[in-house]
């Protein structure tokens, strides 16, 4: 049992309940036994957490590890013009690249507060080996838990899409693959380390058929349902030429609205899209740095909590945006939506919301994730905020949200350390840094 004290703690529960001095004890299970003020009773191994914020662990919604090794390319492009510019090079991922690739990004995302994350892999080149499993491989080494979405195309040039031949498959074999994905992987449990959604990859590389069934296996399955939408302004035109209609529109008549949905992006939204989103209870994983970079847009967060969509915090792929820390996108998101509609837009409590609750309930895991409450699953992460950077910042949460990026002290995935002291508990950086970068050499070889 750990019992860490003397800490600031933002439980992000349904009152926003804030101690700015108490205590979180975690039992053997994994599980919260108490959070609350002032010190504990349960026995168990003490964290002195003088000078920090205990929250709960980040939740990132939207990435895709294997980019970390394609890191810096293409960086004055739009979205379609980086895509064309990096697919080619992306056709000569294997396995091997991948696991070094998603280790290095799970590592980092580690270190910058995050305890549970999805990754969006669709490219699977045919002589690429198992690349689902080289980054379930590295998930489990690093500790996160881990939502892997088995993507997909099956739309290429030829056929209208933006992606070359090279590197989509076959229609009814990515639905296959998919399939015994989740049969392989898939753990429904409450504690899951592991689960499995369904995602092909955009309109605009996915036929309609790939859309609808695959809507129908993860219903068949029971799993989440997770693509892009709505990105850019490219991507609308392309539905309104390729399919009459607004993307969201598309997404509906595909079976792609509901509960059981959370859409990348979410950028580009009408005011009937942003109504039927929150209608459905249709989820959006807001990428605030990735479109900055990009220059895709800005997001209507404030107008889609107020439609009560579940919206959550995702650092997109590390092509698109090279610095993944998911403890910056806490105060990008309050940037980018003070932006739109004023310092009123966001406050740092709902920059956290977004960060924790709002991405569990993309994922699916609101129940056991996503607040710090007796009884849900210890992950939390225990920021320090009495360094340089940070110090005299007149509150915690300020310090934490508004502050430089803070150091994560201690970071727990069900009551078990995953970063202590600073460190990745489980893996050397240096060595992740030193694969990572013969990762990026060996797949941008092979490319020339
Ligand atoms: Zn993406």
């Amino acid at each position: 049992m750990i019992v860490i004290e003397n800490v600031a703690i933002a439980t992000v529960d349904a009152s926003d309940t804030y101690y700015a001095d108490g205590h979180v004890a975690v039992g053997d299970d994994g599980r919260i036994l108490s959070v609350g003020p002032g010190a504990s009773e349960t026995a168990g191994e003490r964290i002195d957490g003088t000078g920090c914020l205990v929250t709960p662990g980040l939740v990132n919604t939207h990435h895709h590890l294997y980019q970390w090794a394609t890191r810096g390319l293409a960086v004055d492009q739009t979205l379609f013009g980086w895509l064309k510019a990096l697919y080619p090079i992306w056709g000569r991922l294997d396995a091997d690249i991948v696991g070094a690739a998603a280790a290095a990004g799970l590592g980092w995302l580690a270190l910058s507060g995050c305890t549970t994350s999805m990754d969006h892999h669709y490219v699977f080149p045919r002589d690429g080996g198992d690349v689902l499993e080289a980054e379930i491989a590295a998930a489990r080494q690093i500790g996160l838990r881990f939502h892997p979405a088995r993507g997909s195309m099956d739309l290429s040039e030829k056929d209208g899409g933006l992606p070359p031949d090279n590197v989509v498959e076959e229609t009814d074999e990515a639905l296959a693959a998919t399939a015994a994905a989740i049969d392989r992987w898939h753990d429904p449990s409450p504690d899951a380390m592991l689960q499995i959604a369904v995602a092909p990859c955009s309109p605009f590389s996915v036929t309609s058929r790939l859309m609808s069934s695959s809507a129908e296996l993860a219903r068949s399955k029971g799993v989440r349902l997770h693509t892009h939408l709505a990105e850019t302004s490219d991507e609308q035109d392309y539905c309104r030429q390729h399919f009459g209609c607004t993307p969201v529109e598309y997404a509906e008549r595909v079976g792609w609205l509901g509960d059981d949905v959370w859409l990348a992006h979410g950028v580009h939204l009408d005011d009937s899209a942003v109504a039927r989103l929150g209608a459905t209870g249709t989820g959006v994983a807001h990428c605030p740095s990735s479109n900055a970079r990009l220059g895709a847009g800005m997001a209507r967060v404030r107008d889609l909590l107020d439609a009560r969509v579940p919206v959550g915090l995702g650092v997109d792929g590390s092509a698109s945006q090279e610095a993944s820390h998911l403890g910056e996108e806490l105060r990008q998101a309050l940037y980018t939506a003070r932006q739109r509609g004023g310092p009123g837009a966001l406050s740092a409590g709902e920059a956290l919301r977004l960060g924790t609750m709002g991405g569990a309930r993309c994922l699916g895991r609101q129940d056991d994730l996503g607040s710090l409450e007796a009884g849900k699953l210890a992950d939390l992460v225990m920021w320090r905020l009495d360094g340089l950077g940070h110090e005299g910042i007149d509150d915690r949460l300020a310090a934490l949200v508004f502050g430089p990026a803070a150091p994560v002290e201690l970071a727990l995935v069900g009551g078990r350390p995953v970063v202590s002291q600073g460190e990745l508990v489980n893996a050397d950086a240096e060595h992740l840094a030193r694969e990572a970068g013969r990762a990026h050499r060996r797949i941008m070889t092979a490319a020339g």
